[in-house]
């Protein structure tokens, strides 16, 4: 069996006396997608920002394709952090936020350009038409030369979707995605998503509130809760016949 690309071991994360994660075990193997659903606050989106090494685990490890991200051993004491590691770690993950988070003084074509040529020293002539490639892919091949206030909510996450492709990533997070749409441009972006996914050749980790998506694209799910994770299980299990009462409430909500 293959290695999983990603292992947290016993991740906790407390910020000052609020104890968020409390033991976090978790493989994600290479090309599984993987969504996380739960309650508002239940540290969702501290589990994959612990990844993108914007939060820093309180205890535990996480080794990100064999290389250790973060080793924290008790009183928030780092064991080992080396500097080489954490940007070659952070080259292989790539991720969307909930707030597109472009560049506004630069056109979509150039949000895209960036990190290519800056992170990744690729050359100008390669890194745009990579990024035209991926501009297309995401179905914004007409908006190359336009700037994100020209651009509805779902574009710009669709940029924000291609901006992270271009950098070949072999995990891509998504942090809620649609939620700060509009309803009527969820889809659009949940249908790139799917495609992305159908691809089949990177790991994604979802973190959502789209329960029919979730079930949809995930090979697993994952139901947090309480700092753990407090049930998992293929779409079925989880959205069909789980007997975890917090989850039945939880989904209840949905329908
Ligand atoms: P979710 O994604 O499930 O809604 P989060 O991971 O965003 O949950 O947050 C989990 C908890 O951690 C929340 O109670 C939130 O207020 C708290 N939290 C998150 N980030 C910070 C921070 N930087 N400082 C203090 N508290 C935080």
């Amino acid at each position: 069996m293959a290695n999983p690309i990603v292992k947290y071991e016993n991740v906790h994360k407390s910020f000052g006396e609020v104890k968020v994660l409390k033991g976090i075990d978790l493989d994600l193997m290479p090309a599984e997608k993987v969504a996380v659903i739960g309650p508002s606050g239940s540290g969702k989106t501290t589990i994959i920002r612990m990844l993108m090494t914007l939060e820093q685990p309180t205890l535990g490890s996480i080794v990100v394709d064999g290389k250790n991200l973060w080793q924290m051993e008790k009183n928030d004491q780092l064991m080992d952090a080396n500097e080489k590691h954490l940007r070659q770690v952070r080259g292989d993950i790539g991720m969307v936020f909930q707030h597109f988070n472009l560049f506004p003084h630069l056109t979509i074509l150039e949000n895209c350009m960036t990190a290519p040529i800056h992170v990744q020293k690729e050359s100008k002539a390669s890194a745009k038409n990579r990024s035209i490639e991926m501009l297309e892919k995401v179905g914004l091949g007409d908006k190359l030369e336009n700037y994100p206030s020209q651009l509805s909510g779902g574009q710009k996450q669709r940029v924000a979707m291609a901006r992270a492709l271009v950098m070949r990533p072999k995990i891509m997070l998504f942090d809620e995605v649609t939620s700060a749409l509009d309803p009527e441009l969820v889809e659009e972006v949940l249908t790139v998503i799917r495609g992305i996914a159908n691809e089949g050749k990177m790991a994604m980790v979802l973190v959502t509130h789209e329960m029919e998506f979730a079930q949809d694209i995930a090979d697993r799910v994952l139901f947090l809760d309480g700092g753990v994770i407090a049930e998992q299980g293929s779409p079925d299990e989880v959205f069909g016949n789980s007997e975890n009462e917090r989850l039945q409430s939880f989904l209840h909500r949905f329908r």
